[in-house]
């Protein structure tokens, strides 16, 4: 077997255009070089992962403004730690007992809006979902009638229309029960005011991703918050493989406790490169907000510009969840269709995929975030070449042999 060229030209994987944004299926985007070179340099230097988490910790939270942070595997991780912390309830010894061996005191209140396939994050550590209202309505009164003695933790998740009571009215009735409240901020922190503005309503902890805004290693994540809950998360997330005996020294190197046995999260585990790359990431994001978009933005720009000269219909639209534009593309309504065309486009030698969660209504979108210099002439080319052959067969599905170039 030959061993030129990469190693995915080795091993046959092939390159993709990611017309979807920051998507874990595809990858996520791409990383700059300077958090690129903090990877590598964290490659070389062995230290003590708990130290190292401690510290990076303390230098996110002074970068966010928080009280508290903690570096994860991804925002989903984020969530299922923080649903740990909830769940031992200040007695880290409760660790053991999860995720299924809890018994009591394990619901986790969401409202029927926000449910997301997310939550898999909640249960995977021994979280019960309990869900509350309806998607369209939730009463505050059905809120306050949920978090009874068996409630660990309320999951909000921001950004789901309908007539819903507000963060600060949610958090106000729970933190009254000592109840945490983990905020889902995957889609939208950063920016830092969104953060703060979850914190300054009563959230006790947020999750959010490092693969997203922040340009991070794309098994990155921040869970931070309240430093009580934090904590315990730092004793969930490391091996244990210490002795009884040399555990736990406090300054004077007298015992603290009994070590607890591995948490839920040792499976969660995060590696000093992307803790590394992490951080990079978010200073630089902090530096200028937003900067490292552009160069995806021209991409999209420039996606717009042919697609107008070939006749495509589409629509741009100034920003999307993540704040960045994002180009919507008319295909004919009709969801077989839409599908095929889907089809055609990863059948090519080099596999498009776009953001297809408006496909039910005709609607593919381009997102700009992991787009490479040249997708759009790839993407252009491939719309024309999948949309003109059904075109001239009237409202027929594309020509799937001519898929393949
Ligand atoms: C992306 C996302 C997550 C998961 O983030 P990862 O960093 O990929 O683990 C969780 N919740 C929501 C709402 C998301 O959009």
């Amino acid at each position: 077997m030959s061993q030129q060229g990469s190693l995915f030209d080795r091993i046959g994987v092939k390159r993709v255009v990611n017309g979807v944004g920051p998507a874990t299926r595809l990858g996520g985007l791409s990383l700059h070089p300077e958090v690129q070179r903090a990877m590598t340099e964290a490659t070389d230097s062995p230290v003590r992962m708990d130290d190292l988490e401690q510290r990076a910790g303390a230098h996110l939270a002074a970068l966010l403004g928080v009280e508290a942070a903690y570096v994860t595997s991804g925002a989903a991780a984020a969530l299922s730690l923080g649903t740990a912390a909830a769940l031992v309830n200040g007695e880290i010894y409760r660790s053991d007992l999860l995720p299924s061996r809890i018994g009591t005191r394990k619901k986790v209140v969401v409202l029927a809006a926000q449910r997301d396939p997310y939550d898999r994050a909640i249960e995977a550590v021994g979280g019960e979902i309990v869900t509350v209202g309806y998607p369209s309505s939730t009463h505050l009164g059905e809120v306050k009638t949920a978090l009874d003695d068996d409630v660990a933790a309320v999951l909000y998740r921001p950004g789901r229309p309908g007539n819903h009571p507000s963060l600060e009215e949610i958090a106000g009735l729970a933190n009254a029960r000592h109840i945490p409240v983990i905020v889902d901020g995957a889609l939208f922190a950063p920016p830092l005011s969104q953060l703060h503005e979850w914190f300054d309503s009563g959230a006790s902890l947020v999750a959010m991703s490092g693969g997203k805004q922040f340009r991070g290693p794309q098994a990155s994540g921040i869970l931070c918050g309240k430093s009580t809950l934090i904590q315990l998360v730092s004793l969930m997330h490391q091996d244990m493989d210490e002795r009884e005996q040399t555990w736990g020294r406090g300054d004077k190197g007298e015992r603290l406790q009994t070590p607890p046995r591995h948490g839920v999260g040792r499976a969660m585990k995060v590696g000093r490169e992307q803790i590394a790359g992490l951080l990079v990431a978010v200073e630089r994001y902090l530096a200028d907000p937003g900067a490292e978009e552009a160069a995806g933005i021209a991409e999209l720009d420039q996606l717009r510009d042919m697609l107008q000269l070939r006749k495509v219909p589409h629509t741009w639209h100034e920003t999307s969840v993540l704040g960045v534009p994002i180009l919507d593309i008319e295909v004919h309504a009709g969801s077989d269709y839409v599908d095929e065309v889907l089809y055609a486009l990863t059948q090519r030698e080099i596999p498009i995929y776009l953001e297809e969660s408006e496909a039910w209504r005709g609607m593919l979108m381009v997102h700009p975030m992991a787009l490479r210099p040249g997708d759009a002439r790839l993407i252009a080319e491939a719309l024309e070449e999948v949309l003109g052959l059904a075109d001239s067969n009237g409202l027929q599905a594309p020509n799937m042999e001519g898929g393949v170039k």
